[in-house]
């Protein structure tokens, strides 16, 4: 496994790796990996021929510059992680490498971001926009891997991919669970003991609530209320939103004609956490992600 620190790094490898025919797999991260990355990855693995992981803090889609600061870094334990798995080259380049200078060109989805996280993290995913943008135009993939646990995320990528016209195919990838519900993420590790013991009632929430819509509720804010229900429970978790939205522009619906993923951010302490559970009308007991 090569590890490359520069731009240039990757380019040289590039040319001298990528055949023709050769399939590129992509896993963009930040780091701090943990099995949700795992599935990501080993997924990529599996259908390309090569497999690049990049990690990078990325500064631009932070709002608030403490939790860019404190945002964890474990890039020793993340290469031996990538290494276990089959990676052929991780990205890793500092701050000053991705922007030597402020930026002028930045990549707006718009839309798309007006609610959920868009709502609430101002400019957070025009960073995710433009630093996936650079980081496509660095690594020049086939395939990139995306999560769902981040699923307005990857409705914007799959949006800016078509709307921009990248040669590159978006493979979603289900939300990895901690064996009692718990998305797993890298910001769980700001839980306290205790607040670890809470937070999977989040999980619990989405499920009240896809529990319902498969018993035939198609009511947005009949769900939105079971699921509220159930996560105010825990006194200790404070809901930043809960929506039910049409799964692929992320628009809030109030009743389910079409695909929808039921969304929640919550602070639980020092963590702010998302999860999302999806429903299809179609398939009344279709699989859950
Ligand atoms: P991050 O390092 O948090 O930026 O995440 C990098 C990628 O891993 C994104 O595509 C995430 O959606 C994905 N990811 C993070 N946590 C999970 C999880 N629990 N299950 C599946 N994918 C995940």
């Amino acid at each position: 496994m090569l590890v490359a620190y520069t731009i240039q790094e990757v380019r040289d490898w590039r040319k001298s790796h990528k055949h023709a025919d050769a399939v590129l797999g992509f896993v963009p991260t930040m780091g701090a990996l943990h099995a949700g990355h795992g599935a990501l990855i080993e997924r990529a693995r599996r259908e390309c021929d090569l497999v690049v992981v990049s990690i990078f803090v990325n500064p631009i889609q932070f709002n608030q510059l403490e939790d860019y600061q404190r945002y964890p870094r474990t890039l020793e334990a993340d290469l031996a992680f990538c290494d276990q798995r089959g990676v052929d080259l991780v990205f890793a380049p500092s701050e000053q490498e991705m922007y030597p200078e402020p930026l002028d060109t930045y990549v707006e989805v718009q839309r798309l971001t007006t609610h959920l996280c868009g709502a609430f993290r101002p400019g957070h995913f025009r960073g995710v926009a433009t630093v996936v943008t650079k980081l496509f135009n660095i690594v020049q993939p086939d395939r990139a891997y995306f999560g769902e646990k981040d699923a307005q995320q990857l409705a914007v990528i799959q949006r800016m991919v078509r709307d921009l016209n990248f040669p590159i195919e978006i493979v979603p990838v289900a939300t990895v669970r901690e064996p009692d519900g718990l998305a797993m993420s890298s910001r769980n590790q700001y839980l306290t003991p205790e607040e670890r013991a809470i937070a999977p009632i989040l999980y619990q929430g989405l499920q009240a609530a896809l529990e319902l819509a498969r018993s035939g509720e198609r009511s947005a804010k009949a769900l939105v209320a079971r699921a509220r229900q159930v996560i105010e429970q825990e006194p200790a978790v404070r809901i930043e939103y809960l929506e039910v939205v049409d799964a692929q522009h992320m628009q809030p619906v109030e009743h389910i004609m079409a695909p929808v993923r039921v969304a929640v951010a919550a602070w639980l302490g020092k963590a702010r956490l998302i999860d999302n559970v999806f429903f299809d009308p179609a398939e009344k007991s279709g699989p859950e992600s």
